[in-house]
């Protein structure tokens, strides 16, 4: 184990670059093609065998994946920065199938151990302020309006670290190894198409982090968390009638006062005795012109809660306060749900183990054996342990 660890620091250099080229080109959920192609790339070279597209998801339990203009825009670019003879590697990520599962048999009898870490970035524009170190040193985004502003460049990085020194040093190690890098984990869209293609079956111990999530100085290492929040994303969409405001506005049905009383009246759902909520309207957009009673609005909307039945408690008022707004205009809707997950906390046995391991490192991490560890918080490790009967007597770390 010491060679191990000699091993990972002789690798910081590489993996500084390596997490700078990520940083540098960011890809939204679905559409992580090129970066699902780098990771391939290097994958492959550790000796991993691997699975993607299809073997890995199912297309239709997607959530929230964005139109096929952005898909479009998104190949093309990918094509860009990836030379031919890497096109190929796109054939199998058809429609935004990106992601990818490596997996390491060490052909000696052993648990099967996960990680997962999650590669796509943060729908935001990065800093052109020289106070910005990527700005300064060169490593900004290629991109305006996509960035790695949640440190999955550093998830990336960590993984396939871990897959060469793991490779490297396979005659130490006994059972099946298995890194899932997986694309969506924003809006929490991700996990579920990969869950149901099953790719946890035979899985023993689940292992997950984040960088800088709650560790309030640079070298903290955080094992676990407790009261995760819950979460549902869901678009709004109102069906109104257009008419002239002036002419026949009694002609018309308004979608857009529809939309801001059902916005101000989400933002006014009680709070909750049993622990926090949260909620909120973060996209409104309706109308088309100035003297047009407003046939159409869309609006983006998610809830939070410190127990998935609070979470509930604040769609289930949402979900009222649609149906009376429409019920006022005389407009129709329709919901959409997006992405979401139920709530959790890190297996109490799990961080017991967690906190008597001699943890040499000085990273500025959140490592928890919770919801986090895998499918972008979807269920707790407890209820995925049980579900695909992964033993939680002990933990390999
Ligand atoms: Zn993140």
């Amino acid at each position: 184990m010491d060679n191990i660890a000699q091993r990972a620091k002789s690798l910081e250099k590489e993996l500084i670059e390596t997490r700078r080229f990520f940083h540098q080109h960011p890809e939204t959920g679905w559409f992580t093609f090129f970066t699902t192609a780098k990771i391939i790339e290097k994958l492959k070279t550790y000796g991993y065998t691997l699975k993607m597209g299809r073997e890995i998801m199912v297309p239709e339990a997607r959530q929230g994946v964005g139109s096929k203009e952005a898909l479009e825009e998104a190949l093309l670019r990918a094509k860009e920065l990836l030379s031919p003879e890497e096109y190929t590697l796109l054939d199998v990520m058809e429609d935004g199938l990106t992601g990818v599962i490596a997996e390491l048999d060490t052909g000696r009898e052993g648990p099967c151990i996960a990680f997962r870490f999650d590669i796509d970035a943060v729908d935001v524009t990065e800093s052109k302020d020289l106070a910005h170190r990527p700005f300064k040193e060169g490593f900004r985004a290629d991109i305006d309006g996509i960035a790695h502003t949640c440190g999955h460049d550093g998830h990336i990085t960590i993984g396939l670290g871990l897959a060469k020194l793991i490779s490297e040093h396979k005659e130490d190690f006994k059972g099946t190894f298995r890194f899932i890098f997986q694309t969506a984990e924003e809006g929490t869209r991700g996990a579920v198409a990969m869950e149901k293609a099953g790719i946890l079956k035979g899985v023993d111990y689940l292992l997950g982090a984040h960088i800088g999530f709650q560790s309030k100085k640079s070298g903290g290492l955080i094992c676990g968390v407790n009261n995760f929040l819950a979460t549902s994303k869901f678009d709004v969409t109102f069906h109104g009638t257009s008419a002239h405001a002036a002419g026949a506005p009694e002609e018309g049905a308004n979608a857009l006062l529809a939309a801001a009383e059902a916005a101000l009246l989400m933002h006014g759902i009680t709070r909750h005795s049993q622990g926090i909520t949260r909620i909120n309207v973060g996209v409104l957009k309706a109308g088309e012109g100035r003297n047009v009673i407003a046939p159409n609005a869309f609006m983006a909307c998610e809830t939070r809660g410190v127990t998935t039945e609070l979470n509930d408690f604040m769609k289930e008022k949402c979900m009222n306060i649609l149906e009376g707004v429409s019920k006022i205009h005389s407009v129709g809707y329709s919901v959409k749900d997006v992405g979401g997950t139920s709530g959790g906390d890190s297996s109490p046995l799990s961080l017991m183990c967690m906190k008597k391991q001699p943890l040499p490192l000085r990273l500025s991490t959140r490592m928890t054996l919770s919801k986090h560890a895998i499918l972008a918080h979807v269920k707790t490790l407890h209820t995925l342990c049980k579900r695909y009967k992964i033993k939680v007597d002990k933990v390999a770390i």
